[in-house]
């Protein structure tokens, strides 16, 4: 059970962390979470290790474990870094996406529409954030994929503890529009989409606004659909 149970951990936080249920400053503690999980301290400390190498918990000596407060600076830094790589990745899009790419693209599209219309939050994010990793992906540089997994997953925290001034992470139509630019194979077009669409995400940010939320463990963590 040893490695599996460390990843389950792993990954149930990371879901929780990116779907904003739990928040900036939430102390996870080993004794709730071996319980939670039914499994060995050991492995519980394991699974906060991997965690705290992601950046998205802190380990705090004598005082436990808690999900990362990102200060405003520490966000900037994610924001900048984020439009660095993705305009690598975006260049990366317009020359290799193919036509299966593209299709992937526009039933993605589809499917944010729907999930908008469903008025929930923690999907709608989960949603636009699987565009981007979507685009990394096409992009075939597994690296910054992997870079840009940890920064969006950061840049949900940062999200979740400081909130946005809108219903969504990503605005409706920027999206269609970027995929518009790869379709039609112009690159600094999609370059400039993807520049001006992180600056857009970053303004919504209402700095010095924190909105930690707290709530038991066994809830917060409990895995949510789709
Ligand atoms: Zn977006």
């Amino acid at each position: 059970m040893s490695e599996t149970q460390e990843s389950m951990i792993v990954e149930h936080v990371l879901d929780a962390i990116s779907d904003q249920r739990l928040r900036a400053g939430t102390k996870l503690g080993e004794q709730a979470l071996s319980d939670l999980f039914s499994c060995n301290r050991a492995h519980v400390r394991r699974a906060l290790a991997t965690l705290s190498a992601y950046q998205v918990v802190d380990l705090i000596p004598n005082r436990g474990a808690f999900v990362s407060t990102p200060s405003e600076n520490e966000a900037r830094d994610i924001f900048q870094a984020r439009r660095a790589i993705e305009s690598t990745i975006i260049r990366n899009v317009v020359r290799r996406a193919n036509d299966a790419d593209l299709a992937a693209l526009r039933s993605h599209l589809t499917h944010e529409d729907e999930v908008r219309r469903e008025n929930d939050r923690p999907k709608a994010i989960r949603a636009s954030r699987a565009f981007h990793m979507l685009l990394a992906r096409i992009g075939r540089n597994t690296v910054l994929e992997k870079y840009l997994s940890e920064l969006t997953m950061r840049t949900s925290l940062i999200i979740g503890l400081y909130g946005t001034n809108k219903a969504s992470l990503c605005a409706d139509d920027e999206h269609r529009h970027i995929v518009d630019s790869i379709a039609s194979r112009d690159e600094a077009r999609a370059q400039e989409l993807v520049d001006h669409h992180l600056r857009h995400i970053e303004n919504e940010i209402e700095f010095g606004s924190q909105s930690p939320r707290i709530g038991p463990l066994s809830f917060i963590l409990q895995p949510s659909e789709g």
